[in-house]
């Protein structure tokens, strides 16, 4: 049954927003919501669902980005699990929505709720946060042949890129995510609060911490040069080539690769086989190499916790990567960017977005190691460069990604559509 994160206060003039999404913590969006729902009148709430269920949802969210076999979903019997186990959720909103309220549906995971709410009366939007710039039939095509009933109740479709959406949609807007500067994950830190997040949580000390679990050959030395990737343990975010990555840079460069604990994350299931590859890749390493990269799995079960260990991470490191194979926006680079960090991510989907290459970071190709290990070597030898490209990016994101704007951006969606 859905579960509310964030409760609807009664008694206002304007619509309710109810935003439903499949996590109340562990990855972008449920990153975004938080901020979000204190600027709207709005309610928060998550689905439930079984290990089949997400697994299936994961199997979608790869076909939306190009990176799964179509057809799979020749065979019905998945989406029939699809939609029995979001069925009977829907009850929830009978007592909570009422005629004209917006509730708005985020990524795969919660779309096949858009018939029963907007049968309640409800205008139904669908955010959906993810995508890639491919052809149809490498995977979004039977995406939506497979939704078509979902996707022909809705009033209106949100992406971050035009070329997200689905095809044909009517009211289609093209809303990019935003941070909030001053939450825990990006306010300001003293170098002295940054030295000693990272001590307390075990990355420079042999400390042991109750919400993070540091895998590491030494401690992180105070005077190494450090690249950062935080993510999810998910194969799009390709952490087993970041640690490949380690082989060729400068003696004194240590990678650190900081991701949530994989078990706690029920909508994402490959987490830990994922891990085991980025485990498989370090131990193929020489023991030098080795000893230059870190492993952080970080708690959710402590939100603020895991906010301020991230943020520290951050400001600690002297290049953020986020080297994804696709990305429909990648949260994690505006939150290095508003840090005045130096980025280099891949030229893929939102990231090509956030990043003009030169200007405000550097943008690689995924695929190409050499290249990936190039920029950052060069980017760590400039100092005067990372600078340059940190500030600017920073001025970017206060100007571009604030929450201010993304609920103005609600608001004038929600009026067109009454
Ligand atoms: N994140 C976190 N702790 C971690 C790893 C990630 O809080 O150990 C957060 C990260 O700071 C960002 C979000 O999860 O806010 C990831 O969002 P992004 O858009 O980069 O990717 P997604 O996970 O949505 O694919």
């Amino acid at each position: 049954m859905l579960t509310p994160v964030w409760e609807i206060e009664p008694g206002s003039e304007e619509p309710l927003i109810v935003h439903v999404n499949s996590t109340a913590t562990g990855g972008g969006v449920s990153e975004l919501l938080r901020g979000l729902v204190r600027h709207q009148f709005a309610g928060w709430a998550v689905i439930a669902g079984t290990a089949d269920f997400y697994a299936l949802t994961k199997y979608l969210h790869h076909l939306l980005h190009g990176r799964a076999d179509p057809g799979l979903l020749d065979d019905p019997a998945p989406m029939r699990t699809y939609r029995a186990t979001l069925a009977p959720q829907s009850e929830w909103f009978a007592r909570r929505v009422t005629h004209g309220d917006v509730v708005v549906l985020h990524d795969p995971q919660t779309l096949g709720l858009a018939p029963a709410v907007k049968a309640m009366g409800a205008r139904v939007v669908w955010h959906c946060h993810i995508g890639a710039e491919v052809p149809p039939e490498r995977g979004p095509g039977a995406f939506w042949r497979a939704f078509a009933p979902e996707l022909a109740t809705l009033d209106a479709v949100v992406t971050t890129l035009p070329g997200f959406a689905p095809p044909g949609v009517r009211n289609q807007f093209v809303i990019p995510p935003a941070i909030d500067p001053a939450a825990t994950k990006n306010r300001e830190l003293t170098r002295d609060e940054v030295t000693s997040v990272l001590a307390e949580n075990g990355l420079t000390t042999d400390r042991v911490s109750a919400g993070v679990t540091v895998t590491q050959e030494q401690p992180l030395p105070h005077d190494a040069r450090v690249v950062l990737q935080v993510s999810r343990w998910d194969r799009l975010k390709d952490m087993p080539g970041v640690a490949r990555c380690i082989v060729g840079l400068p003696e004194d460069v240590h990678l650190v690769l900081a991701g949530t604990d994989p078990t706690e994350i029920p909508d994402d299931p490959e987490g830990l086989a994922v891990l085991a590859e980025v485990r498989e890749t370090l131990a193929g390493l020489s023991e030098a190499d080795r000893t230059r990269v870190h492993l952080v799995n970080i708690s959710l079960k402590q939100p603020e916790h895991n906010a301020l260990v991230v943020n520290a991470l951050q400001r600690r490191a002297d290049v953020v990567l986020q080297k994804s194979l696709e990305e429909g926006f990648g949260l994690t680079a505006t939150e290095a960017m508003v840090k005045g960090r130096a980025v280099v991510a891949s030229a893929v989907g939102g990231l090509r977005l956030q990043i003009e290459d030169g200007h405000n970071g550097l943008l690689v190709d995924p695929a190409d190691l050499d290249g990936v290990r190039a920029a950052l070597t060069g980017l760590l030898d400039d100092p005067a460069l990372r600078g340059q490209l940190g500030e600017r990016a920073r001025a970017g994101v206060l100007e571009r990604y604030s929450m201010r704007r993304l609920a103005a951006d609600y608001e004038s969606l929600v009026a067109r559509l009454t």
